[in-house]
């Protein structure tokens, strides 16, 4: 399971403007600042191949990239802006949410997970929103590389790994399958390849 070649192949803003090749795609996505360019880039081993406007309340879009022309990595807008009005941050853009029960090409949503932080209702809400929609998951911890100091009261990010797949739990049949990254120490990328790559041959 390797990147030989990545190209940036378009930017959408509807499910309709997606590629209608049909190319099996892994879609990622995670609240704001959760390490998902970092996590792409590391991926493709690019320094920059993520696009994805970051700004709050700009154009939001679905980015695809082709992977050794082959499958499809799907950059989707993150959520959870701390400058984003709560409200309108408690459901999936419409977009994306269209986009997950729609597209049939998509073999599974990474959802990006930061495991150096205890388990926050936003993540929760957004993997059993996925797990109560029938939409095939893959549970991507980030971050896995930082240790919070333990007299801060900080947990380890296993701890936090495990605590956040207990409160999910009630949300799936069984459990979704789950790797632990880190985008400074490359920890899981082979991982992440080798599991989308038995995905797509599935
Ligand atoms: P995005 O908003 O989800 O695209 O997040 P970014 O990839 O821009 O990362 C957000 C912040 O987290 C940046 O300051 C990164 O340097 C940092 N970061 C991302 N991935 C990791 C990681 O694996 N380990 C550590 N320690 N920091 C990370």
């Amino acid at each position: 399971a390797n990147v030989i070649v990545a190209d940036f192949v378009k930017s959408s803003v509807r499910p309709d403007d997606c590629p209608k090749e049909g190319l099996p795609e892994f879609a990622l996505v995670g609240r704001s600042n959760v390490g998902k360019s970092s996590l792409l880039n590391s991926i493709v081993r690019r320094k920059r191949l993520a696009l994805t406007s970051k700004k709050p309340g700009k154009t939001q879009c679905i980015n695809h990239f082709k992977v050794n022309d082959s499958w499809y990595l799907v950059d989707l807008p993150g959520y959870g802006y701390a400058s984003a009005p709560q409200e309108a941050r408690t459901n999936w853009d419409e977009f994306t949410r269209n986009y997950f029960l729609s597209r049939e090409n998509l073999v599974s949503v990474f959802l990006l997970i930061d495991a150096s932080i205890p388990a926050k209702k936003i993540d929760l809400d957004y993997a059993s929103w996925l797990g109560q929609n029938n939409v095939p998951m893959t549970l991507v911890f980030t971050k896995c590389d930082k240790r919070k100091k333990k007299k801060n009261g900080g947990k380890r990010p296993e701890e936090n790994v495990e605590n956040f797949q207990s409160l999910i739990r009630e949300y799936f049949e069984a459990a979704p399958p789950w790797i632990m990254t880190s985008s400074v120490t490359n920890q899981g990328r082979d991982e992440i390849l080798l599991h989308m790559s038995q995905l797509r041959n599935y």
